[in-house]
């Protein structure tokens, strides 16, 4: 019966490989990505600024390529943030919380999940902070606290608007309280900015949840999404458990926060530069490159001077 249990085995190791599914990494460092139609190549999809020409899904894309997108000829400076001595709580679960840092840092090339950069949005200028959802989910933990801070610092420091870009699933679990703390801390700072007048836009992209949802990125003067962004403190099924209700399908989406009051536009990838330096130039009472061009346009975006303090 040997020839049986070896025509078993070959079988064995046959299904293996059929059902060998591409691991995260694989599928991150492919040239490929999918989406409505199926496969699609990464380069396609970045002639459109990473958003699919089919369905319109914004892909997720780094603080740097969101820069470029964003800045006018893609020119801006990265500012050097403080970062904190790694993982002081000596945390660790199914692996370490050292190689998690140091195996996001090698994936993303930035130190902490929040990157800072200074440079000119259609002729103003600004300061923008910008989370990458690759490093650890974008978790806001010390050093990406101090990143925010720094930010703001610098927008007081020289009288300039500060940009939030928020992608994040919530304060850093492997930092604990010192991640909670976080949310007291930046919410302190940008009362700061608030004091000084400075104006500050918070723009959603997918995802925002959980501790950044309920600090920084509720307190803009402006809030922005891109579409289809989950916006969410608690996940669905926990909402659905408490409340004991069907949930609508669009729950949590940027389009459901929009209809409710929480958000105040859905702008696309391609427009957000033209938008956010329009409002700034209404905000700041100053002319930008576009504020001309697009004075008509004032009053189709139909702005509640109330929301701006
Ligand atoms: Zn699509």
């Amino acid at each position: 019966m040997n020839w049986l249990k070896k025509t078993i085995r070959f079988g064995e190791k046959i299904k293996k490989i059929f059902k060998r599914r591409a691991t995260k990494d694989e599928i991150e460092s492919s040239d490929w990505t999918s989406c409505c139609v199926g496969p699609i190549l990464r380069k396609e999809l970045e002639k459109n600024l990473f958003c699919c020409p089919n369905c319109n899904k914004h892909h997720r894309i780094s603080p740097r390529q969101r820069f470029g997108m964003l800045f006018d000829s893609g020119n801006y400076e990265i500012l050097k943030t403080p970062i904190a001595k790694d993982d002081i709580l000596n945390w660790t679960d199914t692996k370490s919380y050292k190689d998690r840092l140091k195996e996001a840092r090698i994936k993303t090339n930035q130190d902490c999940a929040i990157l800072v950069a200074t440079g000119k949005l259609n002729g103003i200028d600004v300061t923008v902070a910008a989370s990458n959802f690759s490093f650890i989910g974008g978790s806001l933990g010390i050093s990406e606290t101090e990143a925010v801070i720094y930010a703001i610092d610098h927008s007081i420091k020289n009288n300039i608007p500060f940009i939030n870009i928020c992608s994040s699933g919530g304060a850093r679990m492997y930092e604990s309280l010192f991640a909670l703390s976080g949310m007291t801390k930046v919410t302190l700072a940008i009362n700061l900015l608030k004091k000084n007048n400075i104006p500050y836009f918070v723009v959603y992209a997918d995802p925002v949840a959980g501790g950044v949802t309920a600090s920084m990125a509720m307190l803009g003067d402006i809030q922005i999404s891109e579409p289809g962004c989950l916006i969410a403190f608690s996940g669905r099924r926990v909402v659905q458990a408490t409340v004991k209700e069907e949930l609508p399908s669009d729950f949590q989406l940027a389009e459901f926060s929009l209809k409710h009051g929480m958000i105040d536009r859905i702008v696309d990838r391609k427009n957000l530069a033209k938008e956010i330096s329009l409002l700034l130039s209404i905000l700041l009472k100053k002319n930008s490159d576009v504020d001309s061009k697009l004075e008509n346009e004032t009053s189709k975006l139909n702005i509640k001077s109330s929301k701006v303090s």
